[in-house]
């Protein structure tokens, strides 16, 4: 089973290089969004968009393990969107990535947000060629989640706190998820987040422009160099 399993993830490190490089090559901004079903995904994409539009170009990868619900709500934001159906397996691969990318060919300079199944545990292990992998929890689970999945929080370069607009009904303490994601990955990013309200919202494009700017700086001294 050991063996398998290290066969299986060298055969999806070779794809996720592959990508990182038709990435790379293009200034594509690839974000892994991850986090267990129902924290908002979907919805913190939809707004995103939406609060993007007209500045930079964005395409989606939707994983789930049936329907293409996910990718018809996207599309309603007129952003190109492909769903990919993952049957019995609970995570996107990089080999299912690179089939999308072939089909969804994000134009030069977008920002390619690929929204995983949802699961903590198996997303963990399969690297998509992303620039940074994004782990969403929202209030309405707990503060020891962090403690729970390590392997996520501490793949992850940044955390969004989710569904913050709920706090007031709530017996959550963000600061003690925080405090819990900071001992697994003490470098990890946070912000509290609302797609509802817009709180946080500025803060969080402000980490797609940035992040964007430097995959373009990437391309930029390629083409001159
Ligand atoms: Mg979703």
């Amino acid at each position: 089973m050991v063996k398998i399993e290290q066969d299986l993830l060298a055969k999806n490190d070779a794809f996720a290089v592959k990508n990182r490089a038709r990435f790379a090559e293009a200034g594509v901004l690839a974000l892994n969004l991850v986090s267990s079903p129902g924290s908002g995904k979907t919805s913190l994409l939809i707004e995103t968009i939406n609060r993007l539009k007209g500045e930079l170009p964005v395409a989606v990868i939707e994983g789930d393990q049936q329907t293409s619900i996910d990718a018809e709500r996207i599309r309603k934001t007129g952003a190109p969107a492909i769903q990919i159906n993952t049957g019995n397996g609970c995570h996107l691969d990089a080999h299912m990535v690179g089939h999308g990318i072939e089909h969804l060919k994000p134009s030069a300079g977008s920002v390619l947000f690929m929204e995983n199944v949802g699961n903590l545990v198996c997303p963990a292990l399969f690297d998509l060629g992303e620039e940074h992998r994004v782990v969403l929890v929202s209030v309405t689970e707990g503060e020891d989640k962090p403690l729970k999945y390590p392997g996520m929080i501490r793949s992850s370069g940044l955390m969004l706190i989710t569904k913050v607009d709920l706090l007031p009904h709530l017996d959550f303490d963000a600061d003690a998820l925080a405090a819990n994601a900071r001992k697994i990955n003490p470098g990890i990013k946070i912000l509290k987040v609302s797609a509802r309200t817009g709180e946080g919202m500025d803060a969080w494009l402000g980490f797609i422009r940035a992040a964007r700017s430097l995959a373009l700086t990437g391309l930029e001294s390629r083409v001159t160099v």
